[in-house]
């Protein structure tokens, strides 16, 4: 949907609208609104996702201040080093097995983390785990206390840059909950999440690049910050986000040409290239464009949960093979020479 005069409360309203009708018709099931919002950084650190499944617990306690003079090595170089220390506490999960611990900590590898530091709370909030000796008592009583800690729980931590931090401890969440069927499969928990960074800088190219797209509109009390910390600048993106996985998005977009010029420059995009490729776009901002904002669906993951299903491919017609193959069409096909030729492509094998 792309609308003219209207704002977010615009858009939420008629996203909401749509969601109670398409839920009762096919579920009758009737939505409760107006969803539930939350900021992105409130989602990053409750969470570590900007997706958050919200149906249970396991949040994301950060402990970096209470670990900042630890004895443990790798918290403390961590911390020094401007990275993060978050735990989870899964309650009652003190049982957990060797193998299980030795499982999980296999599990976050993948996302970055380099161990997965693990305490289990005993009778009076005694510690049993391989890092218990590197803290004092009172470090030991903060943490426990942040974590709300009682015998019988089981404490995860992860330390790292915060992207590996969040990753990691968002996926284990999930996989908890998995693990201790702690989702209810047939409940929707709907939540908007808003003011997502308008940039995010790229170590690869050096500059600042769009979080979303060059044209999404900065909270105006945040436009002074363009130029001195970009980065502290909050776009009007919202995503809407069912039971964890995104299933829509949108944004305000920029209608004025001297604040688009701003953005540009914000994002390293000089005069002369803005010119050269959004002329149009700067033209038409100058002859008067309404206050514009929409919003687009994923209709395939909001069909897979209506449906149940775990995959998109369960409700897509003519779904591709991991490798990226039809089995349909089989395609990819063979291409011959005069295809290659169209397309001023040389290749540099014979043709048989
Ligand atoms: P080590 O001193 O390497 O034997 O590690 C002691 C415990 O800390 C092990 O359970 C490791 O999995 C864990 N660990 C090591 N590095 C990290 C890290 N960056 N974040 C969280 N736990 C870690």
């Amino acid at each position: 949907m792309e609308l003219s005069f209207v704002d977010e409360e615009d858009i939420y309203a008629i996203a909401e609208g749509l969601m109670k009708a398409l839920f009762k018709a096919t579920l009758d099931i009737d939505l409760e609104t107006p969803f539930p919002r939350m900021a992105y950084d409130e989602a990053m650190e409750r969470f570590g996702c900007d997706k958050p499944d919200i149906r249970f617990g396991l949040e994301l306690i950060s402990l970096t201040e209470i670990v900042r003079n630890c004895s443990f090595k790798v918290f403390r170089t961590v911390v020094e080093k401007g990275g993060l220390v978050k735990s989870i506490n899964a309650k009652g999960c003190a049982t957990f097995s060797r193998k299980n611990l030795d499982d999980l900590t296999e599990f976050v590898a993948p996302f970055g983390a380099k161990g997965l530091a693990w305490v289990k709370v005993k009778a009076e909030g005694e510690w049993q785990s391989p890092i218990a000796k590197f803290f004092t008592e009172e470090e030991r009583a903060d943490m426990s206390a942040a974590l709300g800690a009682e015998e019988g729980d089981l404490l995860f931590f992860v330390a790292d840059q915060p992207a590996i931090v969040h990753q990691s401890l968002a996926e284990l969440r999930l996989e908890l909950a998995r693990r201790l069927n702690m989702v209810e499969s047939d409940t929707f928990q709907f939540l908007w999440i808003t003011e997502f960074p308008l940039v995010e800088y790229d170590h690869e190219r050096k500059r600042h690049t769009a979080v979303h797209h060059p044209f999404t509109a900065p909270y105006e009390e945040d436009v002074h910050l363009l130029d001195s910390e970009p980065g502290k600048v909050r776009s009007r993106a919202y995503d809407l986000v069912l039971n964890g996985n995104e299933i829509g998005g949108g944004s305000l977009r920029i209608h004025q040409k001297d604040l688009q010029n701003k953005v540009f420059t914000a994002l390293g995009i000089s005069d002369e290239e803005a010119a050269d490729k959004f002329d149009f776009l700067l033209r038409a901002l100058e002859h008067g464009a309404p206050p514009h904002a929409g919003i687009a669906f994923g209709l395939d993951r909001l069909m897979m949960i209506l449906t149940g299903r775990e995959s998109i491919r369960d409700v897509i017609a003519f779904p591709k093979t991991q490798k990226a193959a039809c089995l349909l069409t089989e395609a990819p096909a063979s291409v011959n020479r005069k295809q290659l030729t169209e397309l001023y492509l040389r290749p540099d094998w014979e043709e048989s």
